[in-house]
């Protein structure tokens, strides 16, 4: 099993691999930057070479690094679409530098501008970004949870996106287990996720799928709520999980983004995936 956390880059970028080592996990994702701000600094070339060492001697592996949460791609505000695709740029050259293969990015909100514009600005974002940034990394699209105006919550929707990029072979999909199971696609059953992969490869098959954000629900199924909730305690729950990590999705790599509060930490959350997974 390939199992992580998403962690923190605090102090210097390599320290990222020691935070993932200490807490006994063989991949992660992280943010290349401070994820709050729309400025970034250049990556140090020296934090750089120990980032790169510390992956190859750990066997961490593979690293994604996810977009800054501001970022909106289908944004009809000017400058935050520009903001955004150039951010998006950036962060697949960060990603090479890093020796990262994958970048994830959510798709961002058309704010009630309709989603047919929301589609069309994602899909000049992404390939105007491959034609400036011409590298080994891939940019994997995050399914949403349907909250209101968001895009990417149905998974034709974002073969909708895929099917108009140029460069395909340099796109895939991430799918968050608390977004789906909260954008109306149930988890809990097996045979009810045997029927969601089964559509997902006849849509894209299932290849195209590189990555799960493994997170439980504080809302129900449907609810197109986006609140996560640690392993097990939420409304998928430790059966809706036991059925997950034994499907095909348990062996695709693994992050969880579970809460940070006193209930549960980090490594028990961990600790309940590989209990699940047995
Ligand atoms: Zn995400
Ligand atoms: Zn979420």
């Amino acid at each position: 099993m390939r199992l992580g956390l998403h962690l923190s880059i605090v102090g210097s970028i390599d320290k990222v691999v020691d935070r993932a080592v200490e807490r006994e996990c063989n991949t992660l994702q992280m943010f290349s930057r401070n994820p709050r701000g729309w400025r970034s600094k250049n990556l140090d070339s020296g934090e750089v070479e120990s980032f790169r060492f510390k992956v190859r001697e750990s066997g961490v592996c593979p690293v994604f690094v996810h977009t800054p949460y501001l970022f909106n791609l289908a944004s009809p505000k000017h400058e935050v679409y520009q903001k955004s695709s150039e951010g998006l740029k950036e962060e697949l050259r960060r990603a090479g530098e890093l020796g990262v293969p994958f970048v994830v990015t959510h798709l961002g909100s058309h704010l009630k501008h309709g989603k047919m514009k929301g589609f069309e600005r994602i899909i000049d974002a992404i390939n105007e970004s491959f034609s400036a940034v011409e590298n080994n990394v891939a940019l994997l699209l995050e399914n949403t949870a349907g909250t209101r105006n968001s895009m990417g919550s149905s998974f034709e929707d974002i073969k909708y996106i895929t099917s108009r990029v140029r460069d395909k072979g340099r796109v895939g999909v991430c799918l968050d287990t608390c977004h789906t199971f909260a954008a109306g696609y149930d988890l809990v059953s097996k045979g009810a996720i045997e029927h969601l992969l089964k559509r997902f490869d006849e849509l894209m098959g299932l290849e195209e799928l590189k990555l799960v954000h493994l997170n439980d629900s504080k809302g129900g199924l449907g609810s197109k709520i986006d609140r996560h909730e640690h392993i097990g305690m939420g409304k998928i729950g430790a059966r809706g999980f036991r059925n997950i990590l034994h499907s095909r999705l348990g062996q695709l790599p693994l992050i969880l983004e579970t809460p940070l509060d006193e209930r549960r930490s980090d490594v028990e959350n961990l600790r309940r995936v590989r209990e699940l997974s047995e």
